[in-house]
């Protein structure tokens, strides 16, 4: 079995508790406007444009339809590769078998919490992943999911069964705002948000925050009023994260940071709503 794998990030502090590797995993069935990593949306159609753009002999050009040969020890990891790319790719994927990640991680595990698997959107992997996951769990490390929510989740028995954790976007709350911000309907992620609180394997919300109004309230409250059963229970938190242009594809970043006192009423209500651990960041 073999996955498409962006990057992998050796140490991050980033995506859950600890200190965690993470497995960018290629291609996203939601295109958000804000995404901040827009090279693993799509997928590599060959065209070899990103080649000619390589100042450091990175990348050797191949046939027609067959992404150029990346040569890693010249990759300065200047981007422009990324920057050229007309389809949300990159010329640094790897295609990866299970063995090809447990040999990559072999040597690697010892200062970490666990693996969290990203992208992209992971969830497009799932036997990969619960393949993977036992194997790590076996070395007393977490395995934990970031996802868009669009993948039903509970029909993923065995991939839940060796999951520790998820950390849920819930993009919108209002269904138009969110087919315009995702291109796809929000009605599985909120399936999936009371499924995984049910099961209490929900570890965070996440919703970007953008100055352009998306409906963050009113995502807060919904997602609040879902969860409520839960959330004395189990300790699910809210994280509200600001809109950073850093990566964003151009036609975007105009989406806009919000203010200071927007993030932090947005707080206040979260609060009010129960979720007794917010974050901004
Ligand atoms: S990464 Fe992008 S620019 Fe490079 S070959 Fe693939 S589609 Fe073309
Ligand atoms: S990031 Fe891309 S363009 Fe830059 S050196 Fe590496 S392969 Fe070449």
């Amino acid at each position: 079995m073999t996955a498409l794998i962006n990057r992998i990030i050796d140490h991050s502090g980033v995506n859950g508790p600890g200190i965690r590797m993470v497995l960018m995993f290629q291609g996203c069935n939601f295109h958000c406007r804000y995404c901040h990593v827009p090279e693993t949306l799509g997928n590599c159609n060959g065209c070899g444009i990103c080649a000619y753009h390589c100042p450091a002999e990175a990348l050797k050009p191949d046939m027609p339809g067959i992404a150029p040969q990346w040569i890693e020890e010249n990759c300065t990891d200047c981007g422009a590769c990324i920057n050229a790319c007309r389809k949300d790719s990159s010329p640094k994927i790897r295609k990866m078998s299970i063995k090809d990640v447990l040999d990559y991680t072999a040597g690697r595990l010892g200062q970490i919490r666990g693996i969290t698997c990203s992208g992209g959107e992971c969830t497009l992997y799932p036997e990969f992943m619960a393949e993977l996951f036992p194997i790590i769990r076996r070395q007393k490390l977490s395995c934990l999911i970031e996802t868009n929510g669009s993948v039903d989740l509970e029909k993923q028995g065995d991939l839940m069964k060796y999951c520790d954790g998820v950390m849920l976007d819930i993009k919108a709350a209002n269904p138009v705002k969110h087919q315009e911000l995702t291109g796809h309907s929000n009605e599985q992620v909120f399936k999936n948000a009371e499924f995984l609180a049910r099961t209490g394997k929900l570890v965070e919300i996440r919703t970007v925050i953008t100055r352009t109004d998306y409906g963050a309230e009113e995502t807060v409250e919904k997602a609040a009023a879902l969860l409520r059963p839960y959330l004395k229970k189990n300790d699910i938190a809210y994280r509200l994260i600001p809109f950073r242009v850093f990566g964003v594809r151009r036609e975007y970043r105009r989406l806009g940071t919000p203010s200071p006192e927007k993030l932090e009423g947005l707080r206040s209500l979260a609060e009010s709503c129960g979720f007794t651990q917010v974050f901004v960041s």
